[in-house]
């Protein structure tokens, strides 16, 4: 089937669309007045539209599809499982080829006190596995007083309403009165942001954040925490890099007061930071460590938790039965996707890719924007990267909620044939590993395009 011979036009996608589909984190009404874009294809880093518009994807998709568009193996896996074996569950004593050989190729990937998986279907589910494994974790342990989560404000772990509680974001804990209780949340590690004015250097600053949690313990009382659980790098907080003083000092305190450090992967795990894991980045060994995103690429949804020797042994040995499970965790053409999308990640060296030609490169391309007048800084870490807009590049100064800077500047690079994301006033971007060299400097050329485009926007309407 030829998705391009399609007979319908983009207006009638919209249209129908419009009538009938409620879209996720969308103004759906606005959208419905103006006509959602219809992507119809992709191939490599390149998305097209329904009108013909070439798009490349620095997003990759949402941050997920990592080996990048039209992988033939990963196609040819999918569908012969799906011939195969379409279904058949993993909760009645049964498994099947998929499910058994993806967990064992995830164990040989994860660090080496990770030897278990299991099998969700999204990132936020897995946190809610988290949640309840945590929990029946305290109760073996004779401590079941442990219950208290805390988070991060601004962290993201997902859109369930466990997942929900456990991050920070103030406009969805608004809408729906999160977070329950027994999840505290402390302030995030970021430094543009909320430590310039602080007077300490951007690793004293690290360090001060790091020991909120602490003094959260402190207040909560240990007794009554279960775990800490943090992204190793912020993704939909604004690709938010830690200070190095960080992430030692977090795991510090998890080990000296006793609570599980829970490292959601679900965006840096399979490559993105440059290593196999953020943690691993970061030097440090959780004990849960919830994926989704690049565990398939995006090829089918899944998503699953990584499961410590820690964390597994008292619960198999204790619990004996664990009452958790979904209908497709471990689902056969799931399982197919991720074994093949890993396969690609090993064969092509990819991960070695993004730490010794991407990131590097990354590094070099956005460094060389941070000069430009629209531009309070830019930072990457592997092969994340950030533009935080400015009013002011010397104060560091921003534009006011009501200019839109962010969103104007999302819309002008679309138009520049470059998907970056805004969360605020921060562009942040999220390539496929398979981008070659030439598109890097192609994908900085339209980045800088859209930052003169943004600047010539603003000074006509008397905004800057
Ligand atoms: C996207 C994301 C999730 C949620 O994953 P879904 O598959 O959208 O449910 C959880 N944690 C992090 C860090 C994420 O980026």
């Amino acid at each position: 089937m030829n998705v391009l011979s399609n007979p319908r036009s983009t207006a009638d996608y919209q249209a129908m669309d419009a009538a009938h589909h409620w879209h996720p984190f969308t103004d759906t009404a606005d959208l419905a007045a103006k006509g959602a874009r219809v992507i119809t294809s992709a191939q490599g880093v390149w998305l097209t539209d329904s009108e013909g518009a070439r798009i490349m994807d620095g997003m990759s998709g949402l941050w997920c599809v990592n080996v990048g568009y039209g992988r033939e193996e990963i196609v040819e896996a999918v569908t012969r499982q799906l011939r195969q074996l379409p279904y058949y569950n993993t909760f009645f004593q049964c498994t099947h080829p998929a499910a058994a050989e993806f967990s064992e190729a995830l164990a040989q990937v994860a660090p080496p006190h990770m030897n278990r998986v299991f099998f969700t279907n999204s990132g936020s589910e897995s946190n809610d596995t988290v949640f309840r494994m945590a929990r029946v974790y305290w109760d073996c342990m004779g401590q079941p007083s442990k219950k208290i989560f805390i988070g991060r404000h601004n962290g993201y772990h997902g859109s369930t309403a466990a997942a929900a509680s456990l991050g920070g974001m103030s406009g969805m804990h608004a809408q729906s009165g999160l977070p329950f209780p027994g999840f505290a949340h402390i302030d995030q590690p970021y430094w543009y942001g909320e430590g310039r004015d602080t007077g300490l250097s951007p690793e004293e600053f690290g360090l001060a954040r790091a020991r909120q949690l602490e003094a959260k313990i402190d207040e909560l009382g240990e007794d009554n925490v279960a775990a800490f659980i943090a992204e190793p790098i912020q993704g939909a907080g604004g690709v938010i890099i830690p200070p190095e003083s960080y992430w030692p000092e977090i795991a510090r305190i998890c080990r000296e007061r006793n609570i599980l450090l829970v490292a959601d992967e679900v965006i840096c795990g399979f490559g993105r930071t440059g290593s196999w894991w953020g943690s691993e980045t970061y030097g440090v060994t959780p004990d849960l460590m919830p994926i989704a995103k690049g565990m398939t690429s995006g090829y089918q949804p899944m998503g699953g938790v990584l499961i410590s020797d820690r964390v597994a042994g008292p619960v198999m040995e204790k619990a004996g039965e664990f009452y958790h499970g979904y209908t497709y965790s471990g689902h056969p053409a799931a399982a197919a996707a991720g074994l093949a999308s890993l396969r690609i990640l090993q064969e092509e060296k990819l991960v070695e890719r993004v730490r010794d030609v991407l990131a590097p490169k990354l590094a070099t391309l956005w460094g060389g924007l941070a000069d430009h007048p629209m531009v309070g800084e830019t930072r990457t870490r592997g092969f994340l990267g950030a533009i935080e807009l400015a009013k002011n590049p010397a104060t560091g100064e921003r534009f006011g909620e009501e200019v839109g800077a962010g969103a104007r500047c999302r819309d002008l690079c679309v138009a520049n044939g470059l998907v970056m994301r805004a969360v605020g006033d921060t562009m942040i971007l999220c390539p496929p590993f398979v981008i070659t060299e030439d598109e890097m400097d192609d994908m900085a050329a339209r980045a800088r395009k859209t930052l003169d485009d943004l600047a010539d926007q603003l000074t006509r309407e008397g905004l800057m």
